[in-house]
């Protein structure tokens, strides 16, 4: 999934009253199923960069350090080492488990799974 898809998830977890480590560590969980299933990964590294640090971002604005922006960064936390100059990769589902490559139709998909967990973030993030 891309990074963003990971990011939203991450922080809908974090609005299962796992309290602040237990969010943050469902969203780094959570990115391993998620990288099984086939899907599409956005493939310039500074887009998935902007969006993801813009989502954080305003995760943090709205709700401060929550386990909702624990959640988030958890699930994105994964990524980072996309950025970084190894060709080894240490995240288990980066490597041979990674899921089939989609075409861009699958961002459609992933629109869909960050508009319902953006819902629910929202949703009990102001009650
Ligand atoms: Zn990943």
């Amino acid at each position: 999934m891309t990074t963003f898809t990971h990011t939203a998830v991450g922080g809908a977890l974090g609005c299962a009253g796992l309290g602040s480590a237990g969010s943050f560590a469902a969203g780094f969980v959570s990115h391993f199923p998620l990288d099984l299933i086939p899907h599409w990964d956005l493939k310039s590294k500074w887009m998935e960069s902007c969006l993801t640090l813009g989502a954080l971002g305003l995760l943090f604005a709205l709700f401060g350090p929550t386990p909702v922006f624990w959640g988030a960064l958890g699930g994105a936390l994964p990524d980072l080492e996309h950025l970084l100059p190894f060709s080894r990769k240490f995240y288990p589902s980066h490597g041979r488990l990674h899921g089939k490559a989609l075409g861009p139709t699958h961002a459609l998909v992933q629109a869909g799974i960050v508009l319902v967990c953006a819902g629910l973030i929202y949703r009990v993030g102001l009650s």
